[in-house]
């Protein structure tokens, strides 16, 4: 396994649309080593999700640390989630606004509206299927990574661009609003 090389805003492949992997192509020991190596870069970087635009592959697959089902993120020692050719539906009215970063855009932090609740089809790492619903944390981590899929970043999704701050900023002057 081995660390990848992160594109940050600005690199071309953040603003493509990702292309769709078949079952065949997913179960390509190269394919498999390429999940592993992104989770690795997620792990390295402490990230709770990444996108394979972000490591300069154009295809529709992100992992995200998280279980669908409860808000706290996972730990690191445990498995993240891979999530192949998702389709996300909204899964009722509400929305929420919260903050999120990403990897691409390093110490930058803005709040962003997100539905509360979506409903996720896609495919696991082993071609199986993947059908629910999730809430909260979750459910923006799996809206922030799909979003990678077709070149759209947070900032795109922002009201306003009056809460995006650098971590520094955030940290001093925002945290607390969040109850850190
Ligand atoms: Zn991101």
């Amino acid at each position: 396994m081995s660390l990848l090389k992160v594109a940050r805003m600005g690199h071309p492949v953040l603003r493509t649309r990702a292309r769709a992997i078949d079952r065949g192509e997913l179960r390509h020991a190269s394919m498999q080593k390429l999940i592993d190596d992104m989770i690795d870069t997620m792990h390295e970087y402490h990230g709770v999700g990444l996108a394979a635009p972000q490591i300069h592959e154009p295809l529709r697959i992100f992992i995200a640390a998280i279980a669908p089902e409860n808000e706290d993120p996972l730990s690191p020692d445990d498995d993240p989630m891979v999530f192949v050719n998702p389709v996300i539906t909204p899964a009722g009215p509400e929305i929420v606004e919260d903050w999120e970063g990403c990897l691409s855009i390093p110490d930058i932090r803005g709040r962003v509206p997100r539905a509360r609740a979506i409903r996720v089809t896609a495919m696991d790492r082993a071609g199986g299927k993947i059908d629910i619903v999730s809430h909260d944390f979750p459910a923006r981590v799996i809206q922030h990574e799909t979003d990678h899929l077709d070149g759209v970043l947070f900032l795109d999704r922002m009201r306003t661009f009056e809460t995006l701050s650098y971590l520094e900023e955030y940290a001093r002057y925002w945290s607390k609003d969040r109850g850190d």
